[in-house]
């Protein structure tokens, strides 16, 4: 049998796939096998079910130190551009969002501020916990978790501790990108290296705080480094089991200093979706971010392997910077009309995919 044969047998029986067996599929490109494949996998973890949120994401800053090549969200100090907002601003943002019927998590990622010190953020924590007490906080990368270290002196852990402490339920797990030091030396040399990411989601893990992994691909890594990072990955998730829901993004280069690039269509943010199904055997969610992958895009995801389409998101500053041309946010209504149209059943999940939304039918919810 040749490695081509036995790749293909592996992925239709749903067998654990090698690094080598990713790289034959990738290079086979028949991609209504892999869907076919990877929507096996799907149903063998979540049935008919597609999830769906309803969230709020915060951006508190666009300020950062990082100066990322990859980046068109951040700014200097100084810049017209910048912000950094203020408690009296996030309050007004929390009790508009605390109308939205059946919010169940606010989202907070944001860049690294070079003078706001920790007790901003445990500060911010602290202010979502006593104003909205029954929702899930999902907030700070890997990458921002790492900066609050270095600026405080205080381990990970500590860090990790004292957030948990305040409220914080989970991280979002961004910030990934590709998990090679050669990579990251191009796009994004300054922030967290692939070291610290992986030390910073195995000692959230630890502590009971559950992430999501990430990927961003389609700038200057090969396929190789694609698949070596999602085994990366499930190798983590077999240590410690934290991962909750893997999320990948393609690249938009507009705004950012590989503005030469050319986005990757949606052929290969299929492909990518389907084999990321089929490697992370060991997540049990792949979510379809509409917000990176437009609607339609992230509808036809649901066919290669995705259970969730994340949630309504309120507003999007980060992906929106470098060009992406999507709504800033949505209704359950049409993210459940979304997932009804594809034959799957819409699920209102909390933070944790725990069934619990309020919606009761199809009818009369806004
Ligand atoms: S990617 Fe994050 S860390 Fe890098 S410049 Fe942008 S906001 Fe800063």
């Amino acid at each position: 049998m040749t490695k081509l044969t036995i790749a293909r047998e592996k992925a239709e029986q749903g067998e654990r796939l090698s690094l080598e067996d990713a790289l034959c599929l990738y290079e086979e490109n028949d991609i209504l096998s892999l869907a076919a494949w990877a929507r096996a996998a799907k149903e063998r973890k979540s049935g008919r079910k597609v999830f769906y949120n309803v969230n709020r994401h915060i951006n508190l800053t666009n300020i950062c130190v990082s100066d990322c090549p990859l980046c068109a969200f951040q700014c200097h100090d100084g810049d017209s551009r910048g912000y950094l907002l203020t408690h009296e601003k996030i309050a007004v943002i929390l009790s508009e969002a605390a109308k939205a019927e059946g919010l169940n998590e606010i989202h907070i990622v944001s860049a690294l501020h070079p003078t706001a010190d920790f007790s901003y953020y445990l500060a911010v924590i602290r202010q979502v916990r006593a104003a909205l007490p029954q929702v899930a906080i999902q907030a700070f990368t890997p990458v921002e978790i790492v900066h609050f270290s270095k600026i405080t002196g205080k381990s990970v852990e500590d860090i990790l501790h004292i957030l948990k402490k305040a409220g914080l339920t989970s991280l979002p797990g961004g910030g990934a990108e590709i998990l090679s030091d050669r990579v990251r030396n191009i796009i994004c040399p300054n922030k967290a290296t692939r070291m610290e990411w992986m030390d910073t989601v195995k000692t959230a893990h630890r502590l009971g705080i559950h992430t999501n992994a990430t990927m961003l691909y389609g700038h200057v890594e090969t396929v190789r480094e694609r698949m070596e990072h999602l085994l990366t990955l499930r190798d983590i998730q077999d240590e410690t089991g934290g991962f909750q829901a893997f999320v990948s993004f393609p690249f938009h280069p507009e705004n950012t200093r590989f503005s030469y690039l050319k986005r990757v269509g949606a052929w290969e943010d299929m492909k990518m979706m389907a084999i990321s199904r089929l490697m992370l055997d060991n997540i049990e969610h792949i979510k379809a971010f509409w917000v990176m992958l437009t609607m339609p895009v992230a509808q036809l995801a649901l066919g290669f392997g995705a259970d969730d389409l994340d949630g309504t998101i309120g507003e999007e500053k980060i992906i929106h910077a470098a060009g992406a041309k999507t709504n800033t946010g949505i209704t359950r209504t049409k993210l459940r009309q979304v997932i009804r149209e594809t034959g799957y059943e819409p699920i209102e999940r909390d933070s944790f995919y725990r069934p619990g939304g309020k919606i009761q039918n199809e009818n009369g919810i806004s």
